[in-house]
Order: structure tokens, then C-alpha cells, then sequence
């Protein structure tokens, strides 16, 4: 699997970094006749009737309004401003699903990015270490407390997305709010003091009771629902195949071969389950694991 594989990567923006510290450099992008807004409804996208982003002039930017240089496109200077509001994500929202199974992958890593950075800016307001009010700067990279002169930056909190694997089948379960049929990697957050392989080891014992030894690195993507993650896909080398269920956090598991694999892609009558859609990282890691074994 490569990066541009896996879903909400392959942004064709050049972020520009040294310009977000460089006022001159930056009020001229912000200025620059030919400068684009990103198209958003609260923080979902509008999509044009091609499925596609859509951009707005600066014109249509409100006076007070914070805003993001997400980068540049062809010299273009590309912006997003923040608006306020949360979206469910594509599980818990159809609207969602529907618009990211629309969306061509760039334009995917370009919300994606824009996503993660307004929703961390709306949880930013106040400062955590003094409480004061915190100010947009770093052209949206960052916030300055008003009051302690703290500076906070976006963070990504690291997720484990896994399959265990035992002889020539691996492991996938589902929670009760996929869509009925639909089974994926198991998955959790990284726990302070824990290192990649120790967080998949432990994930797959507290859900499934399956033990795992050997731990590979398959491959990551930014996931921007819910705050701003970093799904790093693994596979495990099970040393048994007992499921025993951890019934609070999925409702069921199972045993999946190569052969249920390629029905499920295939789309097949008599699969055994419906894989997670391209944009899950999900979907990339069993399409790598099948690929593995022919
Ligand atoms: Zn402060």
C-alpha cells in the first residue's frame, strides 16, 4: 500500500510553511485577486454536481472570519475559514458517506486537512494552561493564548487499526453502528506510555481476546472525523484463534479467509460480509493482505 492508497492523503497543496510566519508573504496571498475559498456548509463540504470540492472568490469571506491558508495549488492560494459546528463522520452520517464516496482523492485530502484544523481550532478557544482567551496565528497553524503568550499547535492523536492474522485468515468484527453486513480491522487510540505494537497487541486482546506476538506495519492515513487522527494500519501474528467478545465494544467478530476477502470486494451475493468503503484505511489493509497471498 502507498500513501497516495489510502484515503485523505495525496493533498496536491504545497503547504508553504515559511510563509505562515511571514506577515508580508502572507497578506499578499490573503490579498491576491485570484485566492480560493473552500466551499463549506457549517464543516461539511458543498459539493459541485461533478462530486467535486467547490471555491469561492475572497469576496464572499466575512470581515471577522478566521482563516486557514490551507496552501498553494499552482501558485493559487487556497483557504478555508473556520466555521463553527461538528460533523458525525461518514459512519454515523449518510450525507457524508455519500459525499466522500463522491469525492476524487485529492479533493478528499484537501477537506480532510481543512476538517481537522477547524474542528481542533474550535476546541482551542481558551488556553490550557491559563485559561485566557487564544488567538488564531501561524496563517491557522496555530493559536496564541491573549493572556500568557502560550502558543498551541494542531495536534493528531495516534489510532491502531489492525487485522489479526492466524494461518491464512485474519481477524475483522463489526460495532453496532456500521451498516448492517459491514465488518472492518479492529481499531483503538494509543494510550499514553504504550508503543505502536504494545497498543495493537493490547486492542486485539481487549476486544477479541486473541493474543498476538509479531506485530508489521502496513500503512497510515490522516482521519479527519472526530478531532484529527492518525490511523496507523498494522498486521499480527495471532498465537490462537479463540474469539472470546468484548460485547461493549463490538457486536461481533470473526474469522475471515483470503477466499470471504475477494467475495466481499467482488461485491458477492453469498459474501460472508461488505467491506469498509475506499476511504477507510480499513478497506486498504484487507485489500493488502489479499494482495499478499496471490
Ligand atoms: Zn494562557
Amino acid at each position: 500500500v502507498t500513501a497516495s492508497e489510502t484515503g485523505f492523503t495525496g493533498s496536491p497543496l504545497d503547504r508553504v510553511d515559511h510563509i505562515r510566519s511571514d506577515p508580508d508573504a502572507y497578506a499578499q496571498l490573503a490579498t491576491d485577486w485570484r485566492a480560493r475559498l473552500l466551499g463549506l456548509e457549517g464543516v461539511d463540504p458543498i459539493l459541485s454536481s461533478e462530486g467535486t470540492l467547490t471555491w469561492h472568490t475572497m469576496v464572499e469571506v466575512a470581515v471577522d472570519a478566521e482563516l486557514i491558508l490551507l496552501g498553494l495549488r499552482d501558485d493559487k492560494p487556497h483557504f478555508a475559514a473556520i466555521a463553527p459546528g461538528t460533523t458525525g463522520g461518514p459512519m454515523r452520517s449518510p450525507a457524508m458517506f455519500r459525499a466522500l464516496s463522491l469525492l476524487p482523492a485529492d479533493d478528499a485530502a484537501i477537506f480532510g486537512t481543512a476538517l481537522s484544523l477547524i474542528s481542533w481550532h474550535n476546541n482551542h478557544r481558551f488556553c490550557g494552561r491559563c485559561g485566557g482567551t487564544t488567538i488564531l496565528f501561524r496563517a491557522g497553524w496555530g493559536r496564541k493564548c491573549d493572556a500568557c503568550s502560550a502558543e498551541h499547535f494542531p495536534r493528531t492523536d495516534p489510532v491502531v487499526i489492525m487485522l489479526a492474522e492466524y494461518g491464512d485468515k485474519v481477524l475483522v468484527g463489526r460495532q453496532s453502528r456500521f451498516p448492517p453486513g459491514n465488518y472492518s480491522a479492529l481499531a483503538g487510540f494509543l494510550e499514553p506510555g504504550e508503543s505502536i505494537e504494545e497498543a495493537v497487541r493490547r486492542e486485539l486482546f481487549e476486544e477479541s481476546g486473541v493474543r498476538t506476538g509479531a506485530v508489521r506495519y502496513v500503512a497510515s492515513q490522516p482521519w479527519p472525523f472526530g478531532g484529527a487522527q492518525l490511523m496507523i494500519a498494522c498486521i499480527a501474528e495471532a498465537t490462537g484463534d479463540v474469539i472470546t467478545l468484548d460485547t461493549n465494544e463490538l457486536e461481533d467478530a470473526m474469522w475471515v479467509t483470503r477466499a470471504d476477502v475477494a467475495k466481499a470486494f467482488a461485491g458477492a451475493p453469498d459474501a460472508r460480509f461488505k467491506t469498509p468503503p475506499p476511504f477507510a484505511i480499513a478497506h486498504s489493509l484487507l485489500r493488502a493482505w489479499l494482495n499478499e497471498g496471490t
